[in-house]
């Protein structure tokens, strides 16, 4: 089968909900009082941002944010991570990132996605979901990815994550 072109590829992509947190993404800015930062780049694209967050004594993300410079899914994905996990432990941040890793890969699907996380966060998944279009594309699932990839190296106290490893 012949491969679509770009534009259909990207057409499907880019949802509603996709083009809303790309074009204005929350939390985008940097934590103050930041308990730890973490870059994360994928050359492969071109994205490169920094996940700051304020984690409690008692292991909540009492802040999540932001910044830098990437492609809208990229940009999209880490404004709904900020989104949903602000005010969650650092063990719903390891979970939802198992689950939207495994949304994006193809592994599970919405509901799927949704029994293995807190009920709180159901709408969270169904916005997530929107990101699962990427699954055909190798590239792509690696641009949704990676904020979660750098809020994970954040919370293990690493500085730095990359998709080429
Ligand atoms: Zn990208």
């Amino acid at each position: 089968m012949k491969a679509a072109p770009l534009t259909d590829d990207l057409r499907t992509l880019y949802q509603e909900v996709i083009l809303d947190h790309g074009k204005q993404p929350r939390n985008f800015r940097v934590v103050e009082h930041h308990t730890c930062k973490a870059q994360g780049n994928n050359p492969m694209c071109g994205d490169r941002i920094t996940v700051t967050a304020r984690v409690s004594a008692r292991g909540v993300l009492d802040d999540l944010a932001f910044e830098g410079k990437g492609c809208a899914i990229c940009i999209a994905s880490a404004s709904m991570m900020s989104e949903a996990l602000t005010g969650q432990s650092t063990a719903t941040a390891h979970k939802l990132f198992e689950a939207v890793h495994d949304l994006c890969t193809g592994k599970i699907d919405t509901d799927q996605a949704k029994a293995a996380v807190t009920p709180d966060l159901s709408d969270n998944i169904d916005k997530l979901a929107s990101l699962s279009g990427v699954r055909q594309f190798p590239v792509r699932v690696k641009c949704a990815t990676l904020p979660w990839h750098a809020l994970l190296s954040c919370l293990d106290g690493k500085t730095q994550t990359t998709t080429e490893k």
